[in-house]
């Protein structure tokens, strides 16, 4: 008989040699096409892949209950021989298969259903452990519901689906849980040992990690619960370590690219300074400090500015843009939207003008002759500082001398635009700005490459906004304190959130809002519409007044969501708030309570989930953006938490950066230091490690090149 392609595989295979780690699954004795193509739907390709697939919890089946003490209601484990086998009547395969064990203590009525074929299995006399549930039975008082179990042959003495801390799998249609957990046990006994170490002896002995084989075969199949935790730092620690030692290559490699030294005597920064009609805070003071002598530096900056809404970003930024301009550079930034570009415009200019600079305004509504203008005017270099949207990084956009560049809101841009706006440079410092307050966890991870800057101080006289959930029923009343408000010379936001899905339909929805606010309710004043269909020029008409005064109520999609600075505006109702995200939510009403008088934030809703319940109760609770963000991040996950998935960085495999906070800080200890040693881990004890990186990062690392 000719051999069948898989059992010649396996005859090729090198008997004795267990298979590496890179061995694909499917090449190994038992793993058909079939198998192979169900374990690839896991994400498992190669024997590697199946040994870091652990499983998602162990289920403790170690402790054995005799049977005479098995009662009702119990999950329990319990061994005994076969006393008598009751097979389903004959044609009613369906029906259950009764075995009685028993034991020194006792007797029990074990069930299976849907398995008749057991009968074939079973024998007399045999000894078995079994796993399930105790219920009140059928044909005695007392029966056993069998989930899992296991014949145990005379003289072996090791089980895998019972009798031990057992691993449950996350299972794909068509894998059960049994062969997957058998097939789980071949790769950990053939081939676990074999994993090479890539972790440096002394990192893992001060860590006091275990090495990686023992880590890998007990974080399946566990001695006990101590030594299962102790495997599972391990995993969790390697997961954080490559991915630290990735961001402390990538780091380092920048750190060391050619820049440009700016360090001017500082007249135009002082002028700026001495005009505010306010002091720095100590937080503005430290970053500006951190700023200045990072731009002195010869290599390029590589900063993200972290500060709550309203902590003063601007002006350092402002101050920063000066630097560069004093050293003969051009200076740009970069905002998400028009009308935050605008904004950003209006007070740079205004900060600017004093000291005769002209900021000049790109955005996609500059076009024609205008544009045309503009742009010889910044390849010329008489344009030194601009700002704009990212139509900034379009190509035709030519910098003469670009020395620095700032990017607001950096996650809606991700880290593509950055490289894109660095290339238009001969790498130009990076200032990035971002209002969402990322917990310092995340910081570290996703921005590991960055040096970061907290403004953890906001300017004084800062208030607390005063926020309450409002229902419908309450309505009036929220109305009849807007009028108040407005009738002692305040502003008033409304917005509604935007549902991507049906724009025309919320902006429907807002357009009549602000229709029947003006009719019905407050015809004594001045209502506003602003939304994201509406021309740049109508916008800049709209917000033009409102900053003016003479629109007093201005309802809105959530295009004002970032960046508007309206001082006067001191109540902030949020329409339909269940629908927003808790750091949106906190965006918006960092709108409000930019001024002297006290501000107030009214979430509308009706009928809000528990989860967005639990949202609107942090807001109420507290105005700390850092707070907030990290509630916000327990209530959604971290993938969830940056939107789409953010790129270029490995995904854990064992790790979970909520629960595994305090290790990535030691981790990226380790990580930085190792890479000061030794930049390119090409000495031969880190030949492992090396691999095992490049494996990881899949190319997003260019290590090789390097190298
Ligand atoms: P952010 O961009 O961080 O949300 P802004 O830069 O828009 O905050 O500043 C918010 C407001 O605070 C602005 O009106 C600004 O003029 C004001 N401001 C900034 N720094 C100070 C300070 N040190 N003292 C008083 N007011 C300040
Ligand atoms: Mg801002």
């Amino acid at each position: 008989m000719a051999a069948s392609p898989r059992r010649d595989r396996a005859l090729h295979a090198a008997p004795d040699a267990p298979p590496g780690l890179d061995t694909p699954l499917q090449y190994l004795k038992g793993v058909g096409p079939q198998r192979a193509r169900h374990l690839a739907r896991l994400g498992l390709e190669t024997v590697g892949d199946a040994l870091l697939y652990l499983p998602s919890r162990h289920e403790d089946r170690s402790q054995l209950t005799p049977l005479g003490r098995v009662t009702v209601g119990q999950t329990l484990t319990c061994t005994g021989t076969i006393a008598g086998i009751s097979p389903p009547p004959r044609g009613r395969s369906r029906a259950p298969l009764y075995v009685t064990l028993r034991d020194a203590s006792g007797f029990v009525n074990a069930v299976w259903w849907g398995q008749a074929y057991l009968e074939r299995v079973f024998t007399r006399g045999q000894r078995l452990i079994v796993h399930g549930v105790v219920k009140q039975g059928r044909r005695s008082p007392i029966e056993l519901h069998v989930a899992d179990h296991e014949i145990v042959e005379d003289g072996e003495n090791e089980t895998l689906h019972t009798g031990r801390l057992v691993p449950v799998y996350p299972l794909t249609q068509g894998l059960p849980q049994r062969p997957l957990r058998a097939l789980m046990k071949r790769l950990v006994d053939g081939c676990a040992a074999a994993a090479p170490e890539p972790l440096p002896e002394t990192i893992r002995v001060r860590h006091g990690l275990p090495p990686i084989g023992r880590a890998l075969a007990q974080g399946h199949f566990p001695e006990s619960e101590a030594v299962l935790a102790t495997a599972r730092r391990r995993l969790v620690f390697d997961d954080l370590f490559l991915l630290e030692l990735g961001l402390a290559i990538r780091r380092q490699r920048d750190g060391r690219l050619p820049g440009l030294a700016m360090h001017p005597p500082g007249a135009l920064p002082r002028r700026l300074l001495r005009s505010l009609p306010y002091r720095l805070t100590r937080a503005q003071e430290r970053v500006w400090g951190e700023i200045r002598i990072d731009m002195a530096q010869p290599h390029p900056m590589n900063r993200l500015l972290q500060g709550d809404v309203g902590s003063g970003k601007t002006v350092v930024a402002g101050l920063a843009m000066l630097t560069a301009i004093e050293a003969g550079f051009q200076a740009a930034l970069m905002a998400p939207t028009e009308i935050l570009a605008e904004q950003h415009w209006l007070t740079v200019s205004s900060l600017l003008a004093p000291l005769g600079i002209r900021v000049t305004l790109l955005t996609n509504a500059t076009r024609g002759k205008a544009r045309r203008a503009l742009l010889a005017a910044l390849a010329e270099g008489e344009t030194c500082c601009l700002i704009g949207t990212h139509a900034l990084v379009q190509e035709g956009v030519i910098f003469k001398r670009l020395g620095l560049a700032v990017v607001d809101e950096q996650h809606r841009f991700g880290v593509v635009q950055r490289a894109t706006l660095r290339r238009k440079g001969e790498s130009p410092d990076v200032l990035v700005m971002t209002a969402t307050p990322i917990p310092r966890t995340l910081a570290l991870t996703v921005y590991g490459d960055l040096d970061v800057s907290v403004l953890d101080e906001m300017p004084p006289g800062r208030q607390r906004v005063l926020t309450a959930i409002r229902d419908e029923k309450e309505r009036p009343g929220v109305y009849a304190f807007l009028r108040q408000e407005m009738q002692a010379r305040r502003q008033i936001y409304v917005v509604y959130p935007l549902v991507e899905e049906s724009e025309a339909t919320d902006v429907r929805a807002a357009t009549e809002m602000a229709a029947r606010l003006q009719r019905e309710i407050f015809p004594d004043f001045r209502v506003g519409l602003l939304h994201g269909r509406m021309s740049a020029a109508e916008k800049d008409r709209v917000m033009a007044e409102f900053r003016a005064g003479a629109i007093q109520l201005l309802v809105s999609t959530t295009v004002i969501e970032v960046g508007i600075d309206v001082p006067n505006a001191t109540m902030m109702v949020v329409e339909h708030a269940e629908r927003f995200g808790l750091s949106q939510l906190h965006q918006l009403r960092g709108r409000v309570g930019r001024g002297p008088w006290k501000s107030y934030c009214a979430l509308m809703t009706q009928g809000a989930s528990d989860d967005a319940r639990r949202r609107l109760d942090a807001m109420v609770a507290t105005n700390d953006g850092f707070r907030i963000a990290e509630a916000d991040l327990e209530l959604r996950g971290p993938g969830d938490f940056f939107g789409t998935r953010q790129s270029g960085l490995p995904e854990f495999r064992v790790a979970d950066l909520l629960r595994d906070a305090a290790m990535l800080e030691e981790a990226r200890t380790e990580a930085f230091a190792l890479v000061a040693a030794d930049p390119n881990l090409l000495r031969p004890e880190h030949r492992a490690l090396r691999a095992d990186l490049l494996a990881r990062w899949r190319g997003k690392l260019d290590l090789a090149s390097v190298g």
